[in-house]
């Protein structure tokens, strides 16, 4: 059904939103918690140096003119959890 155009944006939907909701009780069951972060230009922007480097999806590295030389996914986890503790 996600192959269907008109129903896979309601199901992918439903899909992160069950996937947050499910985090969200568990974090409160370990009594943790959550920080929802826009992923926009996480993988694009340098987590050391904050310019942005624009790069394709078959690009799996990160280098940057600062010196910082990431794997594409650490570089964006990074920024993400810079996003998070902000
Ligand atoms: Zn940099």
């Amino acid at each position: 059904m996600v192959k269907n155009h008109c129903l896979a944006k309601s199901i992918n939907d439903v899909a992160w939103s069950l996937f947050r909701r499910t985090l969200e009780y568990f974090a409160g069951k370990f009594n943790t918690t959550v920080v929802a972060v826009n992923p926009r230009m996480t993988s694009q922007k340098c987590s050391d140096y904050g310019a942005i480097v624009k790069k394709s999806l078959s690009t799996r590295t990160h280098k940057c003119n600062c010196g910082c030389d990431l794997q594409r996914d650490v570089n964006a986890a990074i920024n993400i959890l810079n996003l998070a503790l902000m």
